[in-house]
């Protein structure tokens, strides 16, 4: 009896440790809800979509003619994002009832939150459950729940990301781009770069922007200066996306950028769960252990967005779309992704260079400023050997100045740059030996002017 108990509490146990990791081909095994990985982001870098479980979700009889509200959170592995979207749930599984919070002592379950850092696998999970809602207006409409996530750590994974950003966005009515602590200009470009690949995306089929995009920000720490909530939120974010004439000309580019993609921009910034959330191995999510701050702006931010009088029904190019309809427009968007042939984003391109020129400008400043001293216009003639020895000092210096400054785009493209800078300082350099050669007495006996300018210096 011992044994078969202990096999059977390991088998519990095993169940809710994987219970996340199902996937299309395996059977459900207790037809309870849970998520469903349907865009996956393999470590050759192709995407893969589960046409399967995606239909086997969207194109049940009782949504697939639904009009449908897709609600997706975005961000970068470890910041709280699962840990919301099971709020959320509760929410929707509560039929956003006024105490939809429940239990202080229930522990939280649905997409699969922990701590430590553990690889993860970028790409789009949805919510297997489509929830049914009735709009104050007597519509009823499917919610569909999105967790999308990324690396954003190299140049390698960022495209991924970008790849996996963009569609979310596109077939996202509402994209909940979830940051940590403060909305830095890195998050800016980061979005820049994710609604180019889309907007780039976009244009081949339709012209219309994307609709809602909430900037999330977690722990927030500067609740004197900008309130917790969405109107701190709100005057928060107007100041950051602020244009202003002496700022610097990609900054401005990416804010113009994020305001010409979005119909709605908003911003929520959310306090620090507290310690227990934030670093106990063992908390299981239950509301008693969450600083109190937290759970009332918890309060605010889910009815905010999934009240039934708030969510908006997903539109393409001005016409609503069914359940039915994302599913194909799901299809539609990653062929072109799949596609080889799709551009790199022109801001992508723009950010890089923008951090590369100045210093590849800089560096060739640097260069010949520094071999003007040495062995510009007035300066006596160098025997050759000198002028070699302070070159290679010199062109050190100045190739310091280009690693030294911090760039986008990872080590493949910034290579690049600095073989082009090298030829050039490379190319400098021969005018430089010329130039003296041109003093050397003997040289210059052959050019009378010289010889004068020579002689009489
Ligand atoms: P995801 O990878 O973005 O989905 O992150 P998870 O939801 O899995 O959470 C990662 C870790 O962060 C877990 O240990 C959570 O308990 C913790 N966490 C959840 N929400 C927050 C938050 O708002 N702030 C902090 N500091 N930690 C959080
Ligand atoms: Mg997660």
């Amino acid at each position: 009896v011992c044994v078969c108990v202990c096999v059977r509490k390991r088998e519990g146990i095993f169940l809710d440790k994987n219970v996340y990791d199902w996937s299309s081909e395996e059977e459900e095994p207790d037809g309870r809800a849970r998520p469903v990985q349907v865009l996956l982001v393999k470590d050759d870098h192709t995407f893969e979509l589960d046409e399967a479980a995606l239909s086997r979700i969207l194109l049940a009889e009782e949504v697939r003619d639904r009009e449908v509200v897709a609600i997706s959170v975005a961000g970068a592995f470890r910041k709280g994002k699962s840990f919301l979207m099971d709020f959320m749930l509760r929410y929707m599984y509560n039929h956003a009832s006024e105490d939809w919070l429940g239990n202080a002592d229930e522990p939280l379950t649905g997409f699969s939150w922990r701590g430590g850092s553990e690889r993860e696998t970028t790409g789009i999970q949805i919510w297997s459950e489509v929830f049914l809602v009735d709009k104050p207006d007597g519509r009823k409409v499917a919610v569909l729940l999105m967790d999308t996530q990324g690396t954003f750590d190299s140049q390698s994974t960022l495209r991924d990301s970008a790849t996996v950003f963009a569609l979310s966005t596109m077939i996202s009515s509402m994209q909940v781009y979830n940051i940590s602590q403060n909305v830095q200009e890195d998050d800016l470009q980061h979005l820049q770069l994710f609604t180019e690949y889309g907007r780039l995306a976009m244009e081949e089929t339709f012209l219309k922007p994307f609709q809602s995009m909430i900037f999330l920000v977690r722990d927030w720490s500067f609740p004197y200066e900008f309130p917790y909530g969405q109107e701190g939120g709100m005057k928060f974010l107007e100041k950051r996306l602020k244009i202003s004439e002496n700022q610097h000309e990609e900054l401005q580019n990416v804010r113009k950028h994020i305001h010409s993609c979005f119909t709605n921009i908003s911003c929520f910034l959310m306090p620090h769960p507290g310690l227990k959330v934030a670093t106990n191995p063992h908390f299981d999510g239950r509301i008693k252990e969450i600083d109190g701050e937290f759970i009332n702006n918890l309060k605010v931010l889910v009815p905010w967005l999934l009240s039934p009088r708030n969510i908006d029904v997903k539109e393409i190019n001005g016409s609503k779309i069914t359940c039915r309809g994302l599913v194909e427009y799901f299809k539609a968007y990653i062929k072109i992704y799949q596609g080889e042939e799709l551009p790199h984003p022109k801001s992508m391109l723009q950010v890089k260079i923008n951090t590369i020129f100045p210093s590849v400008a800089a560096a060739k400043d640097l260069y010949n400023k520094k071999m003007e001293e040495v062995c510009g216009g007035d300066r006596p003639f160098l025997a050759p050997s000198e002028l070699q020895a302070r070159h290679s000092v010199i062109r050190e210096e100045a190739l310091q100045v280009f690693r030294g400054v911090k760039k986008m785009g990872g080590e493949e493209f910034s290579r690049r740059y600095l073989q082009q800078l090298e030829g050039e300082i490379d190319e400098v350099f021969v005018q430089y030996i010329k130039h003296n050669d041109s003093k050397n007495i003997f040289h210059a006996a052959r050019t009378p002017a010289t010889l004068f300018v020579v002689i009489f210096v």
